[in-house]
C-alpha cells in the first residue's frame, strides 16, 4: 500500500485501489472524485444505508469507504450511484 492520495491517482489506479468502486462513465467518475475522494484521503468515514443490523441490531455502524465490510464486520459495503450522488450500500 503505497501513501500516494487517492486525489493524485489515474482513474485506473483508483479503481484498482478501491475495490468497491466500479468502472463508470466519465461523469460519474468525476463526481467520484467531487464528492468522495477527497474525504477518502482525509481518512473520513461514511454512513451507509442496510446497518440496521450492525453493532448487535444497534445500527449506526460507518465504513471507511475502501474495505469490503463496514466497521463492525456484519455487512460487505459498495458504492452506489444514485441520481447523481453517489452513496454507501450494504449489499
Ligand atoms: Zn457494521
Amino acid at each position: 500500500m503505497s501513501d500516494k492520495k487517492y486525489a493524485d491517482m489515474t482513474d485506473a489506479e483508483l479503481l484498482a485501489a478501491v475495490p468497491q468502486w466500479y468502472d463508470c462513465s466519465a461523469d460519474e467518475k468525476a463526481a467520484f472524485r467531487q464528492q468522495i475522494v477527497p474525504r477518502l484521503d482525509a481518512d473520513d468515514t461514511f454512513s451507509f444505508d442496510g446497518d440496521e443490523n450492525c453493532n448487535g441490531g444497534n445500527g449506526n455502524c460507518c465504513w471507511g469507504g475502501i474495505e469490503r465490510r463496514c466497521a463492525c464486520g456484519n455487512r460487505r459495503v459498495a458504492w452506489t450511484w444514485d441520481h447523481g450522488m453517489w452513496r454507501a450500500e450494504a449489499y
